[in-house]
């Protein structure tokens, strides 16, 4: 009986029709291709991506060079070089990441007791040289800079749900 079924089935093309049917149906519906970069999809305020070093309002680094997220750092892509200051506080000399090394896992993020080290929504970044993936202490300062209002509302946001 199998071959008869087997038959109809080859010479109707019905395997074709189902295809068809198939295609016809995706024609006419919604299409969710997003038009990059005009178009954008929504992002989480969670999301991990360009690292950035972040300053009190009064312009103060937040960071107290304690290391701890050197220290938990997977993929040991931070270094950080400090020193004592005059007034007796602490403060980094060298803070590099490598983004070569880095993994986008937010521990060093998770680990800072000052919120100092983030992990911005910035996704649209590139390098043509391993070396320009360095991203040095003036750099990460910069990019808090430039971005603290959405980081800080980022954070603010963070804290509702914790
Ligand atoms: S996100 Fe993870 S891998 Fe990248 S620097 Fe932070 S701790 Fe290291
Ligand atoms: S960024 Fe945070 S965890 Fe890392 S050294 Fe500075 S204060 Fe410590």
């Amino acid at each position: 009986m199998k071959w008869i079924k087997d038959f109809f089935k080859t010479y109707l093309l019905l395997e074709l029709v189902q295809g068809m049917a198939l295609t016809g149906r995706y024609l006419f519906a919604r299409k969710i291709t997003v038009q990059f970069p005009e178009e954008k999809t929504p992002q989480s305020n969670r999301f991990r991506g360009l690292h950035a070093l972040r300053r009190y309002p009064n312009g103060e680094e937040r960071c107290i060079a304690c290391k701890l997220c050197e220290a938990v750092c997977p993929a040991l892509a931070i270094t950080i070089d400090s020193e004592q200051r005059e007034d007796g506080t602490r403060r980094t000399t060298r803070y590099d990441i490598d983004l070569s090394k880095c993994i986008f896992c937010g521990f060093c993020e998770e680990s800072c007791p000052v919120d100092s080290i983030v992990e911005t929504r910035i996704f649209e970044y590139h390098a043509e040289k391993r070396s320009e993936l360095l991203y040095t202490k003036p750099m990460l300062l910069a990019i808090g800079d430039k971005n603290e209002e959405q980081i800080a509302a980022d954070r603010a946001q963070d804290a509702r749900y914790r």
